[in-house]
């Protein structure tokens, strides 16, 4: 089974009227929905905290204390397409930063449940 890290907006996550990080990108990883090809198991789940300069070093930091390197890093949906996007910077430029500092392949976005 392929190891898999999910990074969620945090301004998304805590406005209350969005996803938590509660079970959408965990349900599509465990059936293999969305973006992920195959059922996949979640060995870490990073909240990215306004405005984002420390996405990329949290992200080192989980795959570090968790002893356990990821097959593929997930910016979660509500990062990619979430309505108003992100103000600080976009996917592809969250996703280059965290494949130069991880060495790991980040896919753009997880499920299109709603
Ligand atoms: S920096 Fe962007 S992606 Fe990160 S929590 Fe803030 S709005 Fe969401």
């Amino acid at each position: 089974m392929k190891k898999v890290a999910v990074i969620g907006c945090g301004s998304y996550m805590d406005s209350g009227d969005g996803c938590p990080g509660e079970w959408r990108c965990l349900k599509a990883a465990s059936l293999g929905d969305g973006n992920f090809e195959e059922p996949s198991q979640v060995v870490a789940f990073v909240k990215c905290e306004c405005p984002g300069r420390a996405l990329a070093t949290n992200v080192n930091m989980a795959m570090k204390l968790s002893e356990i390197k990821p097959d593929a890093i997930y910016l979660s949906s509500c990062c990619v397409k979430a309505m108003p996007g992100c103000p600080y910077s976009d996917p592809e430029e969250k996703a280059q930063n965290i494949e130069k500092k991880t060495g790991i392949k980040v896919v753009l976005g997880t499920h299109d449940y709603h």
